[in-house]
């Protein structure tokens, strides 16, 4: 069993870090500075076009898109090590297209869809959302009450979804909606792809988030779709959509991973420097607990995750495994935030250091693409059935 990074991955990662040191991090200050002036945490389109341009010219864009589509045809057990370095600054920035969406398209679009969504988003040319969550629920999608009824040849649909991200902006939505609330998610579930401006399709509220960012709420009102807006088959969008969740959670768990490494790195400069009661912090034992803790929890992260990635790149779904490292990550990352935060003292209290909005990102996290409850419901449910999680 060989654990280590092939030349490519380990090439690629070190690509990543630098344009990390030489791009984002550079950033970071004045996007802390806006963060903390009330003006979000979003770069600026200005800031985006250069970070772009170095990006492409770097061969950095598409990377897990097909060749046929300009991009690299990379496997999930690569871009981990991506999205790993990539999150190791507050400075939010992915390289284009957004993996999840572009898996469910690639999954599930057709001849024309490929045409007019997919090759543009490969290329990076355009931005998606995806519309799943409601104001009566987001854990447990399959209840969903956005209802599409079939009239000729259209559907109408009308709803209201809510925490979308990007939807206010975004070039078209994967609109998740019900056509069979009798079958729910076994076969009454649909995926529409919605472009922006259309009538019935209304950006209801812009609602602001913790660590600087922004989710918005869809008001849907006699939205009327053609037929060959569905994207995959009727009934049959809560698969494709499964899968896109599935690839969203490894990528979150690496990005776990990336900025627990930078509180850890942040941690370790620190405490060999800072002296209280006539020693350095690095030499208290409950410094020495926290870090010893996390980089132990790290490793065995790391190796859930590239067998969570392995698996997904096999065909297999992979499910369970998603959830836990989803939950494992993601508090894991918490915790060693908390506890850098905690050793720099007041320090660590001020929005002059990147690890409040770490934290507050990580603390997001454990509520998006499902709350850790939810995951530990599904890991119980399979184990309680004999369903245990294997190499
Ligand atoms: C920053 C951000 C971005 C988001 N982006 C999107 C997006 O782009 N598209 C989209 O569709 N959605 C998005 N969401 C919505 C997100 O997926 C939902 O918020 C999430 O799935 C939880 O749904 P809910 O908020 O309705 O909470 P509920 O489902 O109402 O749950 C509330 C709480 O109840 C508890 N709970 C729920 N079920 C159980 C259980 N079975 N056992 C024990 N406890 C339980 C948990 O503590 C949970 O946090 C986003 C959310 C955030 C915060």
């Amino acid at each position: 069993m060989d654990f280590s990074l092939t030349e490519e991955q380990t090439m690629l990662k070190d690509l990543v870090t630098r344009f990390v040191q030489d791009e984002l991090l550079p950033l970071e200050s004045t996007v802390l500075a806006r963060e903390a002036s009330g003006g979000g945490m979003a770069i600026t389109d200005g800031e985006r076009a250069k970070i772009d341009a170095r990006a492409k010219e770097l061969g950095l864009y598409g990377l897990d898109a097909p060749e046929e589509y300009s991009g690299s045809d990379l496997p999930t057990t690569t871009m981990v090590g991506v999205w790993e370095e990539l999150s190791k600054t507050c400075v939010d920035y992915h390289f284009p297209p957004d993996s999840p969406n572009l898996r469910m398209l690639m999954q599930v679009c057709n001849e024309e869809q490929r045409e007019k969504y997919l090759k543009p988003y490969a290329r990076g040319e355009l931005i998606s959302s995806i519309g799943i969550s409601e104001p009566g629920g987001g854990g447990d999608p399959a209840a969903m009450k956005t209802r599409a009824i079939e009239d000729g040849d259209d559907y109408v649909i009308n709803g209201r979804k809510i925490w979308i991200g990007k939807a206010g902006y975004s070039d078209f939505t994967i609109l998740m909606a019900s056509t069979d609330p009798e079958k729910g998610a076994r076969g009454g579930i649909t995926a529409f792809l919605v472009d922006k401006g259309t009538p019935g399709f209304n950006v209801a509220r812009k609602i602001p988030m913790i660590a600087g960012r922004f989710t918005y709420e869809i008001a849907i009102d006699d939205l009327r779709l053609p037929k060959t807006a569905v994207l995959g088959e009727i009934g049959n969008g809560y698969g494709p959509m499964q899968l896109r969740l599935s690839v969203r959670r490894v990528q979150m768990a690496a990005w776990a991973c990336g900025k627990t490494r930078r509180a850890l790195d942040m941690m370790r400069e620190w405490v060999n420097q800072r002296r209280t009661f006539g020693s350095l912090l690095a030499e208290k034992q409950a410094i020495q607990w926290w870090i010893a803790d996390a980089e132990t929890k790290l490793h065995a992260c790391r190796l859930m995750i590239y067998n969570t990635a392995t698996k997904i790149d096999n065909g297999e779904q992979a499910r369970t495994e998603c959830s836990m490292i989803k939950v494992f990550a993601t508090e894991l990352a918490w915790e060693a935030i908390d506890h850098a935060m905690q050793s720099f003292g007041a320090m660590g209290m001020t929005k002059e250091l990147p690890l409040q909005l770490m934290a507050n990102h990580i603390r997001l996290m454990r509520i998006y693409e499902g709350p850790s409850e939810v995951h530990r419901m599904v890991i119980a449910r399979n184990a309680l059935k004999g369903r245990v999680v294997g190499l």
